[in-house]
């Protein structure tokens, strides 16, 4: 049941409640910009077509966009193929021929009978000193001349939709766009001279000219402030939430504590001793814990979990640690299962894998309290997974789950604490609006001993050489990831170009040589995993499922296949695989000299030059745009429609600001204003926010 207010009811119609929307069509929408109506007008222009200019064609300039009145004279068929149909029209001062190519003759007998009068819109051209517009954008009858806009915005497309249906579609959910209740504070909106909802999603999907397409623009400001007071009432009222929960004490055991703190085979860098005194300091106050450890790759943020749920164990509750892939809840348990048994302390894993009989015994255990640290996977939020008694959530690699996912997680337990792990660099910009309030512990260095890794552009032609030089490594005793691209929507060209690179190498280093995607059996992925882990393969060959997470330190090399392709963030995280342990580690990033654009290189250079994940995020930001980077499936980060955190960072802050101010005014949001503010939150799809709410 949603209590969506019934105003926003046409918005969240399918799009194939818009006229001309049929089901091959919904298909292709619904992947450009969204299920409903409401993606629609989310979808902005990126440029303008005018098409005011309306000469005699006597006076015709070509190049130019124009839109003429005309008769038509004649229908010229072409002589023989690849030569275009060509229609001459006249308007009494001169002459054009509208040209087609493959076109169909009755077809355009029919658009454009002789004798009739026509008007046309599209690009002028001087063939051979003639006049002409191959094949025009708009043809309509005189009685129709409203169909052609004068400015006529330009969207982002995909192929099988035509431009013209994007138009007339966006035209057609501005149509059902309400005139909404105003939930801006007026004082705010006056200053800043932005328009109503209603007006300014009009105005964004009207450009007048090039400013109109601008994030500065005041429609476009007003719309990304929407979204981004949407993001952070969210934010707030969940933080709110949490906080009016009372948390539970969770004093731990000293002893057992120290015990595990020798039992781990280095010491703590300072600052993970720092964030584990955070944690525990958390876990024994009687509030509840809400924090986020951000550590780049290689910072040791396992330790600081294990160690906190260990402090957990020390008052007899449970913790559990999700993970965001099989392959890494796996390794989690190998490597902290050995240092949990040293302190008597038991580790059980759940997983999708595990059936039957094996995950009954695995469910008894969380049941009846026998297991103290769980690590698991999605898997850990089927229903019928109990827990005797959890205290603690860790949640590593956030950016995978949701929010929504968090509480779940966290609502198996009573008032449980929850960390939340991440090696996501975000940019500053951004921190707001992935975590919101949280509180911070960063690792801010690497353990000791490291050495920085020595990266290097090669160009693609080079590979064979690159393969060579592997086998020095390997006889040297060293491992090597070898990374293949990710072709996008495409699993099955990734998977043959890696299965293809995996043989090509496999003649050359021979049984020792693995190949891990995505598409294999999980028991197999752990298989060749762990067999790299050991030492009994030499090189592995993988998709980018080694992406996140993966621990081998004894690995020193990484090759990454047309580096070009992959976001900078992913190239950061893939090459955190190596440079792990205490040898000198290399990675090649090959790339494709010829295809690859000033900016692309710029990108691979910043990788080369940094090993900083704050410092490449933000160059990232900056290279690519926050909208591509936010957009991503690869960066992790929510996708916002409306909002550049480039240009509108300010905006971030101060909806920041105006959403605590609100919930601290009208923390259940009764007020008109907090209606208003509902309608948002709903408009914006943050139906989870209004459950935070008392009367939700
Ligand atoms: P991440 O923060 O990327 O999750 P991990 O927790 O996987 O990093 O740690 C990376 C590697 O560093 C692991 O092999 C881990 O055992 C090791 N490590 C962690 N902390 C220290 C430390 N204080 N000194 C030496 N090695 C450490
Ligand atoms: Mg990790």
């Amino acid at each position: 049941m949603s209590a969506r207010p019934h105003i926003l009811d046409n918005l969240f119609l399918s799009v194939k409640s818009i006229t001309g929307v049929g089901p091959r069509l919904s298909k292709l929408l619904e992947k450009l910009v969204g299920p409903c109506v409401v993606h629609l007008l989310w979808h902005l222009p990126v440029d303008v077509i005018d098409r005011r200019y309306c000469p005699p064609l006597r006076e015709a300039k070509g190049g130019v966009v124009a839109t003429v009145q005309v008769t038509v004279l004649e229908h010229i068929e072409p002589k023989r193929r690849g030569l275009p149909y060509r229609i001459k029209c006249g308007d009494g001062t001169g002459v054009l021929d509208l040209t087609f190519f493959n076109a169909r003759g009755d077809y355009l007998q029919n658009q454009l009978p002789v004798g009739t009068q026509r008007i046309i819109s599209g690009r002028l051209e001087f063939y051979n000193g003639y006049l002409q517009m191959p094949h025009p954008d708009f043809i309509v009858a005189p009685i129709d001349r409203g169909q052609i806009p004068d400015i006529e915005p330009i969207y982002p497309m995909t192929a099988g939709i035509t431009h013209k249906l994007i138009y007339k579609f966006i035209r057609g959910a501005l149509l059902r766009a309400p005139e909404l209740e105003e939930w801006l504070d007026s004082a705010h909106q006056k200053r800043e001279n932005w328009p109503s909802w209603h007006d300014a999603i009009t105005d964004v999907h009207t450009p007048q000219d090039e400013t109109g397409l601008s994030p500065l623009h005041p429609a476009r400001m007003r719309l990304a402030y929407d979204e981004m007071l949407a993001n952070q009432l969210t934010l707030s009222l969940l933080r709110l939430r949490q906080k009016k929960q009372k948390g539970r004490t969770i004093a731990g055991d000293d002893a057992l504590f120290a015990r595990a703190l020798e039992s781990l085979p280095f010491k703590l860098t300072n600052a993970q001793t720092a964030a584990v005194a955070d944690i525990r300091q958390d876990l024994q106050s009687g509030d509840r814990m809400h924090r986020l450890l951000q550590g780049d790759v290689g910072s040791g943020k396992t330790a600081v979990g294990f160690l906190s749920m260990v402090h957990a164990a020390g008052s007899g509750c449970q913790s559990a640690l999700m993970a965001p892939t099989e392959i890494l809840a796996r390794q989690h348990e190998h490597k902290l299962k050995p240092l949990a048994e040293k302190i008597g302390l038991n580790v059980v894993t759940l997983t999708g894998r595990d059936k039957g009989k094996a995950r009954a015994a695995i469910l008894a255990q969380i049941a009846d309290g026998s297991a103290h640290i769980v690590i698991g996977t999605h898997a850990l939020f089927q229903d019928d997974v109990i827990f005797h008694d959890l205290g603690f959530v860790i949640i590593d690699e956030q950016h995978r789950f949701g929010v929504h996912q968090r509480l779940q997680l966290s609502s198996k337990g009573a008032h449980t604490d929850v960390l939340v792990m991440t090696a996501t660099p975000i940019p500053r910009t951004l921190t707001l609006t992935v975590y919101g309030d949280m509180d911070v512990s960063r690792l801010n260095e690497k353990p000791a001993g490291r050495q920085p890794i020595d990266t290097r552009l090669v160009s693609n032609e080079r590979i064979d050489e690159v393969i060579g030089s592997i086998g020095r490594k390997i006889a040297a005793g060293e491992r090597v990831y070898w990374v293949c691209p990710l072709v996008e929507e495409s699993e099955k060209l990734d998977l043959a170009a890696a299965e293809e690179r995996f043989r090509h190498i496999q003649q050359h280093y021979g049984e020792r040589t693995g190949l891990l995607h995505g598409r294999m059996k999980p028991a197999d992925k752990d298989a060749v995993m762990e067999k790299f882990a050991a030492g009994d393969l030499d090189v592995l060959v993988s998709t980018t499922v080694i992406e996140v997470g993966v621990d081998v330190p004894e690995a020193t090399v990484m090759i990454i296949e047309h580096a070009e392709r992959f976001g900078l963030a992913q190239l950061h995280q893939l090459r955190g695989r190596i440079g792990r342990g205490s040898e000198k580690s290399t990675c090649l990033l090959l790339y494709n000299g010829n295809k690859c654009s000033e900016v692309a290189k710029q990108r691979l250079a910043t990788i080369r030059d940094s090993e900083d994940g704050f410092y490449i995020s933000e160059q990232d930001l900056k290279l690519r745009g926050a909208g591509e980077m936010l957009g991503t499936r690869q960066s992790g980060l929510p996708a916002f429609r409306l909002t550049s955190p480039e240009h509108h960072g300010d905006l971030i802050a101060t909806a920041h600001d105006d959403a605590r101010l609100i919930l601290e005014r009208d923390p259940d949001l009764l007020s008109a204003r907090g209606k208003a503010l509902r309608t948002l939150l709903y408009l914006f799809e943050r139906d989870t926010a209004i459950k935070y709410l008392r009367s939700g």
